[in-house]
């Protein structure tokens, strides 16, 4: 097993393909690669499990990928379809008997303490499972084997902001993008992996679109780029055709091993 990996555990966008009512939109129900889960993400370095939010199908997604640690948990914003997950952590207080470290910025903090109180503060019979930090501009982890350097980038996202995540500079992972400034470009212009938000084919003004993603990439210039929180309007096969050959849309469990 290779030490040091990226997994993209869910690649759909806020209400997953297929929907709860069955509607597959314009995916292929044949194709797996169409079923969807909410975005969320881990990354294995070393012995260290690092989870990026917590989807509300956080336990299935870990579940199917066989994770059984987490060490912290990173947020990027505070919407449902990132967060609603977060319960089922309290397996992991249970397993370790220490509260779980979570990193988020002001707002996300501010939603995550008003919505999930419970989590955070100890009421009689119900331990607090999680343990507040709020984001530092750098992250280091310091592994038996080699450090890792996690860098949260604030992007747009519609009318809030979310943290993407710039990876020992060398993957950045945005599920939930509409913008990137153009001050931090110059952070990623060496990217091996760019995995980034690309709703679908028309305009939204919460996510990049697959035209705008295209033209990204002409300027960021990664090795490969991976598209991810995939509305059911894109369908797997269909958009992959029309993709230059280093651009691949994601599929639940994708995983990039690296160094
Ligand atoms: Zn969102």
């Amino acid at each position: 097993m290779m030490s040091k990996k990226f997994t993209i555990l869910g690649s759909g966008s806020s209400l997953g393909v297929p929907r709860i009512d069955g509607n597959f939109g314009k995916c292929n129900p044949r194709d797996k690669k169409n079923y969807r889960t909410r975005c969320c993400a881990h990354l294995q370095f070393n012995e260290i499990s690092i989870l990026i939010d917590t989807s509300p199908d956080l336990r299935f997604q870990l579940l199917r990928n066989n994770i059984k640690d987490v060490n912290c948990v990173l947020y990027t914003h505070a919407h449902a379809d990132q967060t609603h997950g977060i319960n089922d952590l309290r397996a992991f207080y249970i397993k370790y008997r220490k509260r779980l470290n979570i990193y988020a910025d002001n707002s996300t903090k501010k939603h995550l303490m008003s919505s999930f109180g419970y989590c955070f503060k100890n009421k009689p019979g119900y331990p607090a499972i999680l343990k507040m930090n709020i984001l530092k501009k750098k992250i280091i982890f310091n592994s038996k084997k080699g450090n890792l350097l996690i860098e949260p980038i604030m992007t747009q996202h519609g009318h809030i902001k979310a943290a993407s995540y710039l990876i020992n500079k060398k993957i950045f992972y945005g599920s939930d993008v509409s913008k990137i400034y153009n001050k931090d470009f110059k952070r990623i212009h060496k990217l091996d992996y760019f995995i980034i938000d690309c709703l679908r084919y028309e305009y939204h003004p919460s996510h990049y679109n697959l035209d705008e993603v295209l033209n990204l990439i002409k300027v960021i210039r990664p090795k490969k780029t991976i598209l991810t929180n995939l509305h059911s309007s894109v369908d797997y096969s269909k958009l992959k055709k029309i993709l230059p050959k280093n651009v691949t849309p994601a599929y639940d469990g994708i995983k990039i091993l690296f160094n």
